[in-house]
């Protein structure tokens, strides 16, 4: 039974088994209630259970969707905040524009750049700012922008800034206004006012730079490293003959250069690439297949990063030049008359032969030295185109007459030089000699006339070691022997001749210091009126008392002194110191008329512009009576000078100086001389009276002489009398003056100044 039944019926009936038994029906009912209520209530508690533990259940649940969707929110949050923050601070303005072009959003990023807050532009039309030039511009950018959803369109304008200035803007659009979110167009706008000034002073200097490269005188090129033309000037045109864009993008060396230059030009391409700049010369090809010079300025061409990425090459055109320096290289190595080499080039080719020999590996040569007799009597005779036609056909004949070889130069005047390749002998070279004789044989005709070209020459031979100077001294020395030996005569270098160049060598080195060392003296000869047998005159003559050789007689000396110049200090001393000597005498022995002295002139001094200021310095200086101061000359030294001898003979003259024509009848003997200049007497050469006494021939050309002579009033003084039928026989002739061994040797100043005292009437 239940225990709340049995509870109650306790209480009331003192215990169960009191409980009436008519209740015990009723008992049993309750009894079966209260175990019904009880299964109930287990029931109930059971579900009940359930129940709440499903309520936790959803709670929980609940509370984790809530912590969640917070999590959410705060990341969302979170995000926006860093959006709305990267667009706040973003360099660039990002700006929403309504369909219509007004401005829905600006990022304050629009401030910095256009100096308006975004809340004064938020409203107004995004073309409001924009510069009148680009207004219709940017309206179809937006128009453009609005047709095609989605897409990005850039664009480059001009806004206004608040301060009234201009800044250029780049635009990217983006066409969102079918998106829900935006609905709009979404525009990035970026400052690149700075870009573009520099972009516009980039073009600006790039526009300087291409004019002047394009109207640059020199041509320009720049290569890649392989050489391909990247950029070519227009003057390329001018230097080339292709327009540039033919030449962009071939290859330089294949187009503008000959082949024979490649190797080499590929040399130079290496040096460029290893960053050296050089400048050269190099022939060029141009476009007609013709060759030319140019000159090339060749610099790496260096990028950003200082790396060599080619070559900049700027041309000069230079074929002018060079054909000019080819002229005149030409011009500086040969005669100009007749195309011959020169003087230059034969010493040149003269040194090559001597190197070739001092190497070993050369053969023995000689050396001719080749003069043409007479000469200067064509020229003077014929004139002297006639003289320089007969120069270039007597280079000719030698020329043809003489192995291919072998070099025939003219030297000078009428002097020509051979070099005769692998000669062994000097009878080798005596029958080129011969040769070259026998060819000029023959007469030339030049011009109207026949001229005779008759010619002497000296040979040295060469095989050992000599210096050029050395062989072409031997040769002349030959030269001269032969000369001294006749016409058409040709003489070979010999150990004498030798021995004699030498000495010759000295005399040169030693006659510098004579002056300076007294060794020079003047011996006087006196010279005897044949009408009086008195001495009226004297001939100073130069000695030289040398320290080693003893007396050299001025036949070895003067010509070296001439040939070297020291004949003008030397000239000069015996002017001084025969006035001096003459004032001394006149001052000693005055006679009526007083003594005279000669003095002796050579070619050089005669063309010596001083000449005349020095002799009349002399004068002065020495108180001469005018008249008493004879000058020597012979016609060589008048026929060198003849342009400005006659003006030379005048100042001379004014001066008060006899003129003396010295060794006639052994140079030319032209007549012409006589009349031609002012001259006062005519000197015969001792050739002549040497022997007159016996020889009918020489003394009818004295004889003749002295008639011709005072039929142009001029005196004769006869040289070298020896003898007492030579002075007989000249006084005989009518001769005015004798000099000779007979009457006195030449001999110093005081021995002279006895003969004038004891003079004893010759
Ligand atoms: P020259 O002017 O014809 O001088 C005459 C030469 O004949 C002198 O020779 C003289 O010694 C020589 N002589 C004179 N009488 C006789 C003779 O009877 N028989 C022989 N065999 N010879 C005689 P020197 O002194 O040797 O002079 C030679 C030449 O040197 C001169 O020839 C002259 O042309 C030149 N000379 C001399 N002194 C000077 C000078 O001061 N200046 C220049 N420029 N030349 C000079
Ligand atoms: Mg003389
Ligand atoms: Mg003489």
């Amino acid at each position: 039974m239940h225990r709340l039944l049995v509870e109650q019926l306790t209480r009331r009936f003192g215990s169960v088994a009191d409980v009436p038994p008519e209740l015990c029906g009723f008992v049993e009912a309750v009894n079966r209630a209260y175990q019904e209520a009880d299964a109930d209530r287990a029931r109930l508690a059971r579900s009940m259970e359930h129940a709440s533990q499903e309520v936790e259940e959803r709670y929980r649940e609940l509370r984790r969707e809530v912590a969640e969707r917070a999590r959410a929110e705060e990341a969302l949050t979170r995000s926006a905040e860093y959006f709305r923050a990267l667009i706040e601070h973003a360099s660039d303005i990002i700006t929403v524009v309504e369909p219509d072009g007004t401005v829905r959003y600006h990022s304050p990023a629009i401030e910095r750049v256009l100096g308006y807050t975004p809340a004064q532009l938020v409203g107004t039309s995004v073309f409001a700012g924009a510069h009148p030039d680009d207004l219709s511009g940017v309206r179809e950018f937006f128009q453009r922008v609005g047709e095609s959803s989605g897409a990005v369109h850039s664009f480059t304008y001009r806004n206004r800034h608040r301060d009234g200035g201009w800044r250029v803007l780049e635009l990217t659009a983006t066409n969102l206004i079918d998106s829900p979110t935006v609905a709009g167009v979404v525009v990035n706008s970026r400052d690149v006012t700075e870009r573009a000034r520099t972009e516009e002073a980039l073009r600006e200097s790039e526009i300087r730079f291409r004019t002047v490269v394009e109207t640059l005188g020199e041509g320009l090129i720049i290569t890649d490293p392989h050489d391909v033309i990247l950029y070519a000037n227009p003057r390329v045109e001018e230097i080339y003959g292709y327009r540039p864009e033919e030449l962009v993008g071939r290859l330089g060396y294949e187009v503008l250069m000959p082949a024979d230059e490649v190797a080499v030009f590929s040399e130079r391409m290496q040096r460029r690439l290893e960053g050296v700049s050089e400048r050269y010369e190099m022939r060029s090809l141009r476009k007609d297949g013709t060759i030319g010079w140019t000159e090339l300025h060749a610099t790496p061409f260096l990028n950003a990063a200082g790396e060599v990425v080619g070559t900049l090459g700027a041309i000069t055109e230079i074929s002018e030049r060079k054909r000019t320096e080819e002229q005149l290289a030409y011009g500086a190595l040969h005669d100009a008359l007749t195309g011959l080499p020169n003087r230059a080039l034969f010493i040149n080719r003269l040194e090559h032969a001597l190197e070739r020999i001092h190497r070993g590996r050369g053969t023995p040569f000689a050396v001719l030295f080749l003069d043409l007799d007479r000469f200067k009597l064509v020229n003077d005779s014929l004139g002297h185109a006639t003289g320089d036609e007969l120069l270039c056909a007597v280079g000719a004949r030698l020329e043809q007459s003489l192995d291919p070889g072998d070099t025939v130069s003219r030297f000078g005047g009428d002097e020509f030089t051979i070099l005769l390749e692998n000669v062994a002998s000097a009878v080798d070279a005596s029958h080129v000699a011969e040769r070259l004789l026998q060819a000029l044989s023959a007469p030339f005709k030049v011009g109207a006339h026949e001229v005779f070209a008759s010619a002497s020459i000296g040979i040295a031979l060469c095989a050992g070691e000599v210096q050029p100077e050395e062989a072409l001294r031997n040769a002349d020395a030959a030269l001269h022997r032969a000369k001294l030996r006749g016409k058409a005569r040709y003489e070979v270098f010999d150990r004498e001749m030798h021995a004699a160049a030498m000495l010759r060598l000295q005399i040169e080195t030693d006659l510098r210091g004579a002056l300076i060392h007294d060794e020079v003296k003047l011996f006087y000869q006196p010279i005897v009126l044949l009408t009086t047998g008195r001495i009226v005159a004297f001939e100073a003559l130069l000695r030289w008392e040398h320290p080693r050789f003893g007396m050299i007689p001025p036949g070895d000396f003067v010509p070296v002194a001439e040939e070297t110049g020291l004949i003008l200090p030397l000239g000069r001393w015996v002017v001084n110191e025969a006035c001096r000597q003459l004032a001394r005498w006149q001052r000693s022995m005055p006679r009526q008329p007083p003594l005279s002295v000669s003095v002796n002139l050579s070619a050089r001094q005669f063309m010596h512009a001083g000449l005349v200021a020095q002799i009349s310095r002399a004068l002065i200086d020495n108180e001469l009576v005018p008249g008493s101061l004879v000058l020597e000359m012979t016609e060589s030294v008048l026929i060198e000078k003849e342009d400005t001898a006659s003006s030379m003979l005048a100042s001379l003259k004014e001066l008060g100086i006899e003129i003396h024509l010295d060794d006639f009848g052994t140079g030319y003997a032209s007549l012409a001389y006589l009349r031609r200049y002012p001259m006062d007497v005519v000197k015969i050469d001792r050739e002549f009276v040497d022997g007159m006494e016996h020889d009918a021939r020489k003394a009818q050309f004295v004889a003749a002489i002295i008639a011709l002579a005072r039929k142009l009033g001029l005196r004769v003084v006869a040289e070298g009398v020896e003898s007492r039928e030579q002075l007989a026989l000249l006084r005989e002739l009518g001769c005015d003056s004798a000099q000779g061994y007979l009457i006195s040797p030449p001999v110093p100043a005081d021995q002279a100044e006895r003969l004038v005292h004891d003079d004893p009437h010759w």
